[in-house]
């Protein structure tokens, strides 16, 4: 069973656990530093899940921090989406080791600076005149710029006179000078600050000078008190980097240290936020919460839970090596949960009439049925049955092949919780298509009845037409089509075109009072939640997954 591990092991919680028996530091304190410049997708939320279980596990806590140092791009709508996801996340698991919330790179600016100043006094750092593609060319080459032997006073006032805008975009940069030679890349004379005549959403036009991922990172780390900065791969090759800054700087231990792991890549999905940030903008899907989508909301409307998200990030755990993810996992994850927590209550998703000749007209009688075979303390609840019931399109064949033992003509059924019935004759409309099966029913095989244990091979599900309500379901599938849509071509071009349909289901009384917050079993359908644009008058259910994995099925056929 995929219950929530107390506890997971992984390299990066055995250095924290090994920091912690050697007294490194007072208290572990972590951080998630998203870019506000999309919606959190699953990836984030593997991250967010190894943070905060580390501030939760180790008696810490986790900052968020805005990654905003770069102007043009942020919106106040992603920081918004931000919090609200990331709280969605920890609430009642570690939201009590929640630190700063949010900070702000840019908040950190005037800091920067002064260091920045500081590294220039020591000779650490130089203003270089050379355009971006002449710095990129000579880095590679591991070429010296000719600028870099200006004098400490003269690279303090270019410095001072960058931020004071007196160059346009692009003229001069300011460059660690480290080693033009370094083996690597990232060593050879960085740049830190680079010029840009643009407003930013918080700090408005007081900057024209911003500065790099390196530089306002690990500054930024430091100044929080951040013990294990924890990122993805791709940060490997600046470690060496963040180390120099922070012995450049000379800064007093504690000192924060950065740990890598590999990414989450998940089959039949994109994560990164440039490709859904296109899905949204050529409305390729309903926004960033279409729930089709990878995106924290996406799956919170799609009725994904927070419980679901933690147990899958615990459970695919924390490696150094990249790799990919089956999205059956997270499918498993979530029927795992639901199996035991979902109300079970009977849908129609397609309806088609049945009619019971031989019960009485405007008859009701209440059946018990079961809410929950997983859970004792779930009880029973009655559910009103008739002369007339909807069962499903599929549960019925005017001519079926062999072996096909739901309804059919001449053929007898359970109908779930109820009756045994059989199949007289169809009703047809003038083009020949049929409107109504008029079945007869075994008043004796009910739960207690003479009958009862009589065995007919196939049960199905109802819904008695007179006390049934309509309801909009949302039927959705995975959004891509193949395992890898990312690995060539334009992914757009895999979208599944049965990720989403929409229909008119009948369903029992009960729903009516359905809940938000609750996860409904539809009996052989799958588990559904109900989507905020329900209104009073009508109920919308989105299907989160199907009771089965349909893809494993059709992976092997093909
Ligand atoms: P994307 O590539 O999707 O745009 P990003 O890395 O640019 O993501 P950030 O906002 O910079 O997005 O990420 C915030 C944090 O989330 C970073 O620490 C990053 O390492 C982590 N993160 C991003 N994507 C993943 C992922 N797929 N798996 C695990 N962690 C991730
Ligand atoms: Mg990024």
């Amino acid at each position: 069973m995929m219950t929530e591990p107390e506890r997971p092991s992984d390299f990066i919680r055995d250095v924290v656990a090994e920091d912690i028996r050697a007294a490194k530091y007072e208290k572990i304190v972590t951080r998630f530093p998203p870019e506000p410049n999309g919606y959190l997708h699953i990836g984030h939320a593997k991250s967010i899940c190894l943070n905060f279980g580390i501030a939760r596990e180790f008696v810490g806590i986790c900052n968020i921090r805005m990654d905003d140092t770069n102007p043009a791009k942020e919106e106040a709508e992603y920081v918004e989406s931000i919090m609200t996801d990331v709280r969605w996340l920890i609430e009642g698991w570690a939201d009590n080791h929640l630190g700063g919330a949010p900070f702000y790179a840019s908040d950190y600016f005037d800091k920067f600076y002064e260091y920045a100043v500081d590294l220039i006094r020591q000779g650490k750092a130089y203003v270089c005149d050379m355009t971006p593609e002449e710095t990129d060319a000579y880095r590679r080459l591991g070429k010296a710029s000719g600028f870099r032997d200006r004098s400490v006073e003269e690279n303090l006032d270019l410095f001072a006179r960058m931020k004071a805008g007196e160059f346009p975009d692009g003229a001069r940069t300011l460059r660690a000078k480290i080693d033009v030679n370094a083996a690597n890349v990232w060593l050879r004379d960085p740049v830190l600050y680079r010029i840009r005549h643009a407003s930013h959403h918080r700090t408005g036009d007081k900057w024209c000078i911003y500065p790099m991922y390196d530089w306002a990172h690990t500054l930024s780390d430091y100044i929080e008190g951040i013990t294990h900065s924890i990122c993805t791969l791709e940060f490997e090759v600046h470690r060496s980097l963040y180390d120099w800054i922070l012995d450049a700087l000379e800064l007093p231990e504690p000192r924060p240290h950065q740990y890598e792991f590999a990414r989450l890549n998940l089959t039949y999905s994109v994560m990164s936020k440039r490709k859904l940030v296109q899905l949204v903008n050529e409305k390729l899907v309903n926004g960033w919460d279409d729930p089709r989508m990878l995106t924290i909301s996406g799956l919170r409307r799609r009725g994904v839970t927070a419980s679901v998200l933690r147990a899958f990030a615990y459970n695919i755990g924390i490696t150094k090596y990249p790799s990919m993810t089956d999205m059956a996992l997270l499918e498993h994850t979530m029927r795992d949960e639901f199996n035991r927590t979902a109300t079970r209550r009977l849908a129609v998703l397609r309806p088609i009439k049945v009619v019971l000749t031989n019960y009485p007209e405007g008859k009701t009688e209440q059946l018990e049925a079961i809410n929950n075979p997983e859970d004792a303390n779930a009880g029973t609840r009655k559910i009103p049955f008739g002369r007339e019931l909807y069962i499903e399109r599929n549960d019925f064949m005017e001519t079926p092949p062999p072996k096909y033992f739901r309804l059919k003509p001449g053929g007898e059924v359970r109908l779930k919780y109820a009756y045994i019935i059989k199949c007289d004759e169809v009703v047809k409309d003038g083009a020949g298509n049929v409107i109504e099966r008029r079945c007869t029913v075994d008043l004796d095989s009910k739960s207690g009845g003479p009958t009862a244990g009589r065995k007919v091979k196939g049960t199905i599900h109802w819904v008695s037409a007179a006390d049934a309500i309509d309801a909009e379901v949302r039927l959705y599938d995975r959004l891509f089509s193949v395992p890898e849509p990312d690995s060539g071509g334009d992914f757009k071009s895999f979208i599944n075109s049965g990720s989403l349909e929409v229909v008119n289901a009948k369903c029992e009384l009960a729903l009516a009072g359905a809940r938000p917050e609750e996860r409904y079993q539809f009996e052989r359908l799958g588990y559904f939640a109900l989507d905020p644009d329900s209104t009073g008058e009508k109920q919308i259910w989105n299907r989160t997954i199907t009771l089965r994995d349909t893809w494993a099925k059709e992976a092997k056929k093909s």
